[in-house]
């Protein structure tokens, strides 16, 4: 292998993987995490939450980290998590931030794909529009004045991803307090946040991929026979009834409610616990 080969191929290892939770979910929604996907890509993946968990430390060890952020489901509690995450990437050199929930299932190989598409020498913001049209927002001015803004933004609840050529563009507005103080000026979420650096501030454009997905969509639209090349799948409540992927088994929906455990054992029948699922 030639030195060019070595730098042009991505591999896992260049991706930052980081995803938001809060003690209540711990259990309904991060061990089921880490049985899954997670322990595929251990090593690059960030926990990020506001409550010390020893059984989470003992499984993520110092990529659990406790923000002192508040639990609260606030503008400015999500902030935080967000600006913790970011310079969390920024210090350890990866090439690409990834932003998940932890209701998100990620597949580890298809992102790899998708990025390798790319190179994080350009500036690259890859992700689910929330709307199918650009948000308006206003920007509160020194001045006290506001100034209508418009912007397109990834839907955080359906993961995203960053060049990290981009991401070193948004320091100004994004790293350390920054972020809290941006997030401020339009008073909107976190993902809405990152959507108003990288168009208004920076000069970037959120690149609509449909590989993302997140519970606001009916997730049984997806055909079955293309759920192992989705990057994001999510499941969650939409109008009332439970929106999960359709996928028949090995597991019943009653033992894997988000169907992420048949999903896993699709992609990796090798798991101890898919083998012995039943059927199987
Ligand atoms: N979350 C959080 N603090 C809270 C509530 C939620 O950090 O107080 C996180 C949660 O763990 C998840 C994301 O925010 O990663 C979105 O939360 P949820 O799925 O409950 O809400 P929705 O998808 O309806 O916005
Ligand atoms: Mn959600």
């Amino acid at each position: 292998r030639t030195l060019e080969d070595t730098e042009g191929t991505l591999t896992l290892g260049d991706i930052f993987i980081a995803v938001k939770t809060t003690k209540r979910f711990h259990q309904s929604r991060m061990e089921l995490l880490l049985d899954t996907w997670i322990s595929r890509v251990r090593e690059q993946t960030y926990v990020f939450t506001d409550e010390e968990d020893d059984g989470l430390k003992r499984r993520m060890g110092d990529h659990a980290i406790f923000t002192n952020c508040s639990a609260e489901h606030s503008h400015l509690a999500l902030s935080c998590k967000m600006a913790a995450e970011f310079d969390t990437f920024l210090a350890s050199g990866r090439s690409w931030f990834c932003h998940l929930d932890d209701d998100n299932y990620l597949n580890p190989q298809a992102l790899l794909k998708l990025l390798s598409s790319f190179s994080a020498t350009w500036d690259v913001y890859l992700g689910k529009p929330s709307l199918n049209r650009p948000i308006q927002a206003s920007e509160t001015l020194p001045n006290n004045q506001t100034k209508s803004v418009h912007f397109w933004f990834a839907t955080g609840g359906a993961g995203f991803c960053i060049s990290r050529k981009l991401a070193s563009k948004m320091v100004p507005w994004a790293s350390g307090r920054n972020f809290l103080s941006t997030s401020e000026l339009i008073r909107l979420p976190d993902d809405c946040t990152v959507g108003y650096i990288i168009e208004c501030k920076v000069g970037g454009h959120l690149l609509p991929n449909a590989l993302f997905h997140s519970h606001l969509e009916n997730l049984q639209l997806i055909p079955p026979s293309q759920l192992t090349q989705q990057v994001t799948l999510s499941y969650g409540v939409f109008e009332n009834k439970l929106n999960v992927i359709e996928l028949s088994g090995p597991f019943s929906p009653q033992e894997d409610p988000s169907r992420f455990r048949s999903l896993h054992c699709h992609l990796y029948p090798d798991t101890s616990w898919c083998l012995q699922a039943a059927g199987w």
